[in-house]
């Protein structure tokens, strides 16, 4: 399903680390790793030419993976135009909203990820993301096509024509080469073409000029990409994006999906009680997902964590765009690489003291604080539209360590601070449990049985931590970072940055 490996010829073993290992039940055991060609090896019988390298007192986890960012295509290229001093990114800095396609590369395997997914890609720019994609220094990558927007694809799925339906998604995969498809505001294209502009609709409302309405568009897309076998499954960014009230929206989504494989991308941005974005009405519609999310067994979900700073916000939701642009009073640039509508892209800084901001941060760390098993969750920040992904040890520390989240809750708008359910909130991630929604939940969602996970046959990715208290400090700066066996980074510096591979996904058409 990858591209052919050219595998590390290094054999080494990583003695006496405490292993992180979720996948195979390791909670901090004192274990050597062994690494052959590339891969996990069970300790050998005759371990003469392996070099030992002693790791004896730090923590060894998987290599990270990210199965929702925005890495390449014209949307992430008008960003960086859009941002300039956003995208410039000092090396090993946080300062890079949006870095270059290099920049992304190395800012990613210095924190120890090594694996990431374009949760994004229109099928017409399928190709120039690829282009751009083989420039993407260490990371193994893929692509999610929003397939789902094609005029013939929503047109199957409305007729209810399943075996075209399927013929199609898997046509549109292996021609873009892509992982996995996502569906962005399910039927939304068909209202945006009709002019209907800022109109939002609901899963119920029948699409125009078309026999369905979005809710089976979403269970038809579903019950196909499962029918064709593809290692995740239907990537679901729901409708009504941003809009007060649309906690609504995402419990349809969800009553919809329940007992299929699916899976729900950003709920932060899907979880928003009251009718207006003032301080008596809007705010947090988690609890009631929550509820429903915790024994709906074969739905999982990645967060889209929003947190505090300077970023640039872009999505394929045209209607979602607008309306933040209409919230914020930022100029939208709406860019029109997706044939289905356009897509919007805007600058947005997230701060502390503002009312919407604040329910945002809340809200995401509401999730993941509230949702009973890790291994359906996947950390992110929906890269660059929360956050840059550079932010991702603060997040980590903000579930970690409950006092610094005490801390930072203080800081936030009055208002949300008296009305959150976060402030009665005490729960501190584990270690474990960190390594699980930053490496072995996202791998396993992903459908990707070698990564986020150090059993033998596994991909040899490895991160090697210094313990540290400070938790932002500690994942911001891993000792050593190996890719498929050969050491990526050490001490922050940079020791080799060959590509990775692309993955691709093939479906079994029948
Ligand atoms: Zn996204």
């Amino acid at each position: 399903m990858t591209e052919p490996a050219v595998a590390s010829a290094r054999r080494f073993v990583l003695e006496g680390g405490t292993v992180h290992d979720p996948a195979t039940g390791r909670d901090g055991v004192v274990a050597d790793v062994w690494v052959d060609a590339g891969r996990i090896v069970p300790p050998p019988a005759d371990s003469t030419g392996f070099e030992r390298v002693d790791v004896r007192g730090r923590v060894i986890m998987p290599g990270g993976v990210d199965l929702h960012s925005h890495l390449a295509g014209p949307k992430v290229n008008a960003g960086r135009m859009l941002a300039p001093q956003l995208a410039a990114g000092r090396r090993g800095g946080c300062s890079a909203a949006v870095p270059t396609i290099h920049a992304t590369g190395l800012l990613y395997a210095a924190l120890g990820y090594t694996t990431a997914f374009d949760a994004a890609i229109a099928p017409a720019a399928a190709a120039i993301a690829h282009r751009e994609l083989a420039e993407l220094p260490i990371l193994d990558r893929g692509i999610y096509l929003v397939a789902a927007d094609e005029a013939d694809v929503l047109a199957a799925a409305a007729h209810g024509d399943a075996a075209e339906l399927e013929r199609l998604l898997a046509a549109g995969l292996t021609a873009g080469r892509g992982w996995a498809i996502k569906v962005a505001n399910p039927g939304g294209p068909a209202f945006w073409k009709r002019g209907r502009r800022g109109d939002h609709h609901d899963l119920d409302t029948l699409l125009p000029g078309l026999p369905a309405t979005p809710r089976q568009i979403l269970e038809r897309l579903a019950v196909a990409v499962n029918t064709l076998g593809l290692p995740h499954p239907l990537h679901v960014h729901t409708a009504n994006l941003g809009l007060p009230g649309n906690w609504r929206t995402l419990l349809e989504t969800m009553r919809s999906l329940a007992g299929r494989r699916a899976h729900l991308a950003h709920v932060q941005f899907h979880s928003y009680a009251g009718g207006d974005l003032d301080e008596d009405s809007f705010g947090s519609g988690v609890a009631p997902l929550v509820e429903f999310f915790n024994v709906s067994s074969d739905l999982t979900l990645d967060v889209g964590q929003v947190l505090f700073g300077g970023t640039v916000a872009m999505t394929a939701d045209s209607a979602a765009a607008e309306h933040i642009s209409h919230a914020t009073g930022v100029p939208l640039v709406s860019h029109d690489s997706y044939q289905a509508g356009g897509c919007g892209i805007l600058p947005i800084a997230y701060r502390e003291q503002n009312l919407v901001h604040a329910w945002q941060w809340a809200i995401g760390l509401e999730w993941f604080l509230t949702v009973d098993d890790p291994w359906r969750v996947a950390l992110s920040t929906d890269h660059p539209n929360g956050a840059c992904f550079t932010a991702y040890p603060q997040l980590m520390r903000l579930l970690g360590d409950a006092a610094y989240r005490r801390e930072a809750f203080a800081r936030i708008h009055p208002a949300v601070r008296s009305r959150s359910p976060l402030a009665g909130i005490n729960r501190e991630y584990s270690l474990q449990e960190l390594c699980t929604i930053t490496r072995a939940a996202p791998a396993r969602i992903a459908g990707l049985p070698r990564k986020g996970q150090l059993g033998p046959g596994a991909d040899a990715d490895i991160v090697v931590y210094r313990t540290d208290p400070d938790l932002e400090r500690m994942f911001s700066l891993p000792v050593r970072v190996y890719k498929g066996g050969e050491l990526v980074v050490e001490e922050g510096e940079l020791r080799d940055h060959s590509p990775g591979h692309l993955l691709t996904a093939d479906a079994n058409l029948r």
